[in-house]
């Protein structure tokens, strides 16, 4: 884990803020060597962020929203910059930071604006301040980047380096990610990397077989290579079923679902397999094919030989491979007797490391698919233009669906699905509980809940707005609802 630890120094650079008395602030990079960089917006009075402005060299010209002024965030010296996802909050680099951004952690989509690191905001508010000084001084100020050191915390501004990187492979994204552990999804285009994990792995896992059974003579020796890859190939499944498991957490489902699917054992895959097939309509023995790859099945002939494996795998691991009478009763295994050491021969091992590869492809198939249908990309522009509008909407109450109306506040994020927090503010056919505990309050929605934009101005709008400043609401069934400010900073100038 020390690599984590380890900081990225950013690059260095001067960033001025030139005062003219005719023609206003200029804005002055110096010195950023090779390293990248993107621009953030943020609103003439400092209190939202407006838009991300694609990477750009030094001299192109970028389009960004106006007025506006426009923070130039560094890349660390690797190209990439750090992430705080504003779902589960774990930290991550990557050289994704356009348009909305899939975390690699709990696959949650959302504008990539909120996944500014805290580092970056802590940078922001510095860049804001400086711009500010220099606006309400009519002067020159400049920010030293190179000369950041820890003493002046609110400057520093280096990314912390990542356990694992990886490179997305699909054919056009290619994007670049270091996150903690192996299994991470892509930010750009939301694909596991966790298929071509599990492929290499048990690759090399058959190929260690093949080398054991060419070239180990000792029995012993030979015995132990056949037990640890029984034990191993299936370690490699669980670590990637629950992985894809992230996936299946983001759908909406009752607290007591949640919990019993994140107590599912994939150690005992056939068992998961009952539960995935019920609540999911996913199996691990069985695919439908697609068109391009044909059916694939774990046949019922396999199942009493993988669950004496499994079993066999358990009393490797827990009781130095000694039969005990739980063994006896679970495996149905009537070849050995209690007490007796069991052991496992290289035709089993390898029959087993098959269907293992079997039910994995089974799973990634199937996740993979079905969840790229689901995927509701979230417009970042939305969150600028569609703010203050008035919005007819269903709310889905116990009794029905109820119309109402509201005010757009902010995008956000429900159960990993793109959605809009709204101002309630009257809904039809109410009673009059129903109206004390729904409207006047603020509320997400799902897209697709939205029926229309109704063209009429609210009044008292503007106070509305002012009352709730943009922000990143996130709402899961594990923690919550989140509301984190858009930023946050100390300066406020008026706006031209
Ligand atoms: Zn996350
Ligand atoms: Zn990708």
């Amino acid at each position: 884990m020390s690599e984590f630890k380890d900081k990225i120094p950013a690059a260095g650079g001067k960033i001025e803020f030139l005062y003219h008395p005719e023609h206003g602030l200029s804005t002055q990079i110096s010195g950023f060597g090779f390293m990248a960089m993107y621009l953030v917006a943020v609103s003439m009075d400092g209190t939202r962020l407006l838009g991300t402005v694609p990477v750009a060299g030094i001299g192109q010209t970028v389009v960004y929203p106006q007025p506006s002024v426009v923070t130039y965030i560094q890349s660390d010296e690797q190209g990439m910059w750090g992430r705080n996802c504003p779902a589960c909050e774990k930290y991550f680099r990557t050289n994704h930071v356009m348009e909305v951004t899939c975390c690699p952690y709990c696959a949650a989509w959302a504008p990539s604006l909120a996944f500014i690191s805290k580092d970056q905001r802590t940078y922001i508010t510095a860049y804001y301040d400086a711009f500010a000084r220099a606006y309400i001084g009519k002067t020159n100020t400049s920010l030293d980047v190179s000369a950041i050191t820890d003493e002046k915390a609110a400057w520093h501004y280096s990314e912390e380096k990542q356990q694992f990187h990886f490179t997305c492979d699909i054919k056009d994204c290619n994007t670049k990610t270091d996150i903690l552990g192996e299994r991470g999804y892509c930010p750009r285009c939301g694909r596991t990397n966790a298929r071509k994990l599990f492929t290499e792995t048990i690759d090399k896992m058959l190929s260690q077989w093949q080398e054991a059974k060419n070239n180990i003579s000792d029995r012993n020796e030979r015995r132990s290579v056949w037990e640890d890859l029984t034990v191993k190939s299936l370690s490699e499944f669980e670590a990637l079923a629950k992985h894809l498991r992230r996936k299946l957490l983001l759908f909406p489902m009752t607290s007591k679902r949640r919990k019993q699917l994140e107590g599912l054992n994939f150690q005992k895959p056939l068992i998961a397999n009952a539960s995935l097939e019920e609540w999911f309509d996913i199996s691990v023995r069985e695919w439908a094919g697609n068109g391009i790859s044909p059916k694939r099945l774990v046949s019922e002939t396999e199942l009493p030989f993988i669950k004496i494996m499994i079993q066999k795998r358990h009393i490797l691991i827990h009781n130095g491979g000694i039969v005990d009478q739980q063994y006896l009763d679970l495996s149905g295994d009537s070849s050995v007797r209690l007490d007796e050491r069991i052991s496992v021969r290289s035709n089993e091992a390898k029959r087993f490391i098959e269907n293992v590869r079997v039910m994995a492809a089974n799973l990634l198939g199937q996740c993979g698919i079905w969840i790229r249908g689901k995927v509701t990309m979230i417009s970042e522009d939305a969150l600028c233009y569609n703010r203050g509008t008035l919005v007819e909407f269903k709310l889905n109450l116990g009794g029905g669906a109820k119309t109402c109306r509201g005010l757009v506040l902010n995008t956000a994020v429900l159960f990993g699905r793109g959605a809009r927090q709204l101002w309630i503010l009257d809904m039809d056919d109410a009673t009059p509980a129903q109206k004390d505990q729904w409207t006047n309050k603020k509320h997400i929605v799902h897209e697709e809940d939205i029926i229309c934009e109704l063209p009429s101005v609210v009044i008292g709008a503007e106070t509305l707005l002012r009352d709730n400043p943009i922000s990143y609401p996130v709402q899961d069934g594990k923690k919550g609802m989140r509301d984190t400010p858009a930023i946050t900073l100390t300066v406020a100038v008026p706006s031209p």
